[in-house]
């Protein structure tokens, strides 16, 4: 980490931690942190959590507090007095911050979060497996659970089931999985509902699979029934953007390059005002992180980048068109981590 001029970095929210130590834990509201000295590094933990910080050997030694001590007397003993502090300023409450004045003598708050989160962005060989686990998991329940599909299904019936073949195969949800039926599929944020599947019905799948905290991410499109010429269109136009956004990675160019890449194809096609979200989002112990991949972004791409590609069309009343797949960046070009058929699925109405 750059920042050598800090005397100590003081680290707290869960995804940094089980970053930078491998040890993944929700502690609530409950305070954890990872402490930073030059010649040190402690975790700070909830006693519940005590016996699962310390199961590693080569992890930072661990302090633990219980329920009605108080917790910065451990921060305090880990980190010593320290003028000027490096914090994550996007996860560090106002009351922490006034905490670590009193506790540490903390006068000076450095953000350090920007460099964690590009750290981030790129994968080791070890991450990497596990994304390419993550990715093979959701395929796997994406195909299972396409060939089930029924009229007669209800968004909420569906969403179950993703959760239920998620859970077979040991893996957990990467977020709230998304079904979306009919007029639904439009509407872009849209928790699954009571609503069943019927004839003439686009259904949107947004779902993924997370192995070992690294997150899949994935969207699958199904008809109910033959499709109709406009639905065959669009679908056409949103699988000729992704694969334009997807030929078009490789380092060294922009996010914004790649976002374009997809927007021309829709806005050529006369769809642009329908594609009111950015092409894609990185992926890695969270669903959403850097690099942003928007239309006015401007990260260069590098290799070992993991991101989403997904662009889509949404026509209210009428339905809405999604394909998402996570790739990686590779010398000159990009590998597609993702592998579900991502043909429009036909299910038979009757
Ligand atoms: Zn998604
Ligand atoms: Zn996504």
């Amino acid at each position: 980490m750059a920042h050598e001029d800090l005397e100590a970095v003081y680290i707290t929210s869960p995804v940094s931690i089980a970053y930078l130590t491998g040890f993944r834990a929700d502690p609530h509201e409950r305070l954890m942190a990872l402490a930073v000295r030059p010649d040190s590094a402690t975790l700070v933990v909830p006693a519940l959590e005590r016996e699962r910080a310390g199961a590693n050997p080569e992890q930072a030694p661990v302090l633990a507090w219980r329920d009605g001590e108080d917790p910065y007397a451990l921060v305090r003993e880990a980190l010593g007095e320290c003028a000027r502090l490096g914090v994550e300023k996007e996860h560090l409450t106002v009351l922490a911050a006034e905490s670590l004045r009193s506790a540490v003598g903390a006068r000076e708050l450095v953000d350090v979060a920007p460099e964690i989160r590009r750290l981030r962005r790129t994968k080791t060989a070890a991450e990497m497996e596990k994304m390419a686990r993550a990715c093979a998991i959701t395929d796997s329940v994406a195909e299972e659970v396409m060939q089930g599909l029924r009229p007669g299904q209800s968004e909420l019936e569906l969403a179950m089931r993703i959760g239920a073949a998620i859970s077979a195969c040991d893996a957990a949800p990467s977020f709230d999985t998304s079904v979306q039926s009919g007029a639904n599929s439009a509407i872009p944020h849209h928790d699954p509902s009571g609503r069943k599947l019927e004839a003439g019905d686009l259904v949107l799948f947004d779902f993924g699979a997370a192995f070992e905290g690294y997150c899949g991410d994935l969207t699958r499109m199904a008809v109910v029934g033959e499709p109709t010429a406009r639905q065959r269109e669009i679908y056409a136009v949103v699988l000729r953007a992704h694969d334009a956004a997807i030929e078009s990675v490789r380092p060294g160019v922009t996010t914004g390059h790649v976002d374009a890449a997809a927007r021309h194809v829709i806005e050529a096609a006369g769809f642009g005002e329908y594609f009111f979200h950015r092409v894609g989002h990185g992926l890695g112990l969270e669903v959403h992180e850097d690099p942003s991949l928007d239309p006015r972004s401007n990260t260069v791409l590098e290799t070992g980048m993991v991101f989403t590609i997904e662009p889509g069309i949404y026509l209210a009343g009428w339905g809405g068109v999604r394909i998402e797949d996570d790739v990686v960046v590779e010398t000159g070009g990009c590998r597609v981590l993702s592998k579900a058929d991502r043909s429009l699925r036909v299910v038979r109405s009757a």
